[in-house]
């Protein structure tokens, strides 16, 4: 007998699960509005213009060193851009700050878990019900209590405002861990606003928390960089933080698989952040030794190119504007259609995801019925939505409502 047959059963991923059915589905009208992956209006992955040509750049490059390994700490020129990126012009020295290149958004919640698990052991960390499933899989495998504050109201489709500050207020304690997303919440798609979040900040301060934004959608809320940063640099302005942000640039340079991210730690002192870097350094030394070299090149050139820095805008502008069309097709669709029920909150969700209402049942019947494959949570990609989609997509809900 094999030594690992006593394993308990781990099933598969709902974002795979899903994938894989939708696969073995032939109807030609299927759709699939799973995993927060932009696709195009004919439903094909795009490669920014500004991305191609910024790969032109890095692959055609004649610099024998390409292939090196980078620092520990990653392509320098690279977390220093993606820092600037998200914190604007900085109120506080660079000299308590560390940055390191991180393998993506994921790479880089793992890596500040660990680090955080290490230097302050809180008691709990505290993630919104509902989150991203795998910063539960994250703080699980470093082995921190996980508590959940509240977050969606499903009555009103909104923020559940008065509970969260009042969980935090009345359960949280000194030292924890609270993870927040710094814009364009996944799954929700509602973001606090910004009276709200100088109330979230307040009650940090007040109890001492610690805060860790998740930064995985930049640009993707607003569609403006820095009207999405807002949150982490109001925080930062305060100067009574130190504070964590884990950025990922998978979804803002459609760079999924090249894995490029950068973890970010602000500290009161020069001597905190060296002492600091030196313990990241032998995390990530520890789990990959050196992150890869070639997307955060192409990252950087971007970003510090101003020329294919406008051109990058005007890419994110054509993500978003088309993902917006999208929200607005749905909602007419269902109006048109007559489904019961209010459907404006399709149109009010930032972000990629709309958290529908749908009901696991009507995700079901959608399913098997109309051939849509949607997360049981009803949570849907509008990343996933086409004009040639849109109006089945919609007669699929509206049959589910009924
Ligand atoms: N955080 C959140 C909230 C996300 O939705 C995602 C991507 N689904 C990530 C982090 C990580 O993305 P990646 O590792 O691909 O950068």
């Amino acid at each position: 007998t094999s030594a690992f047959s006593n394993l308990s059963f781990i099933p598969l991923d709902p974002h795979y699960t899903l994938k894989k059915i939708f696969a073995a589905d032939d109807h030609e009208k299927k759709v699939i509005l799973g995993s927060g992956i932009y696709r195009d209006d004919n439903s094909q992955p795009w490669v920014l213009p500004s991305i191609k040509k910024a790969e032109g750049y890095v692959d055609n490059g004649q610099n024998p060193g390409r292939y090196e390994y980078l620092p520990i700490t990653g392509y320098a020129p690279f977390h220093h851009a993606a820092r600037d990126l998200l914190f604007g012009p900085l109120n506080v020295s660079t000299e308590h700050f560390v940055s390191l290149q991180t393998l993506a958004g994921t790479g880089a919640n793992s890596l500040g878990a660990r680090f955080l698990k290490e230097s302050l052991n809180p008691s709990a960390v505290w993630l919104s019900d509902p989150t991203w499933v795998n910063h539960h899989n994250i703080w699980s495998l470093v082995g921190v209590e996980i508590k959940t504050y509240p977050y969606w109201n499903a009555v009103n489709r909104g923020l559940d405002f008065d509970n969260l500050i009042h969980t935090l207020k009345t359960r949280a304690t000194k030292g924890d861990v609270i993870v927040l997303h710094a814009c364009a919440h996944n799954p929700t798609g509602v973001d606090p606003s910004k009276e709200q979040w100088k109330t979230i900040a307040d009650v940090c301060e007040q109890k001492g928390l610690f805060p860790f934004f998740d930064c995985a959608y930049l640009g993707f809320a607003s569609g403006d960089l820095d009207e999405d940063a807002w949150a982490v640099r109001h925080f930062l302005s305060r100067g009574t933080l130190e504070l964590a942000v884990a950025q990922s640039f998978s979804k803002n340079m459609g760079l999924y698989g090249e894995r490029v991210g950068a973890f970010h730690l602000s500290t009161f002192s020069a001597e905190a952040a060296t002492k600091a870097q030196g313990h990241l350094a032998r995390l990530q030394r520890g789990q990959i030794s050196t992150p890869p070299s070639r997307g955060a090149r192409i990252a950087t050139t971007i970003l510090a190119t101003p020329s294919l820095y406008q051109e990058w805008l005007l890419d994110l502008q054509e993500m978003t504007s088309r993902i917006q069309g999208m929200r607005r097709l749905l909602r007419d669709n269902l109006v048109s259609l007559g489904t019961p029920g209010n459907w404006d909150h399709i149109c009010s969700q930032i972000g990629m995801f709309s958290y529908t209402g749908l009901s696991p049942e009507q995700v079901d019947i959608i399913r098997t019925d109309h051939h849509v494959y949607v997360l049981r949570t009803g949570r849907i990609s509008i990343a996933g939505l086409t004009t040639a989609n849109v109006a089945h997509v919609a007669k699929a809900m509206d049959a589910a409502v009924w």
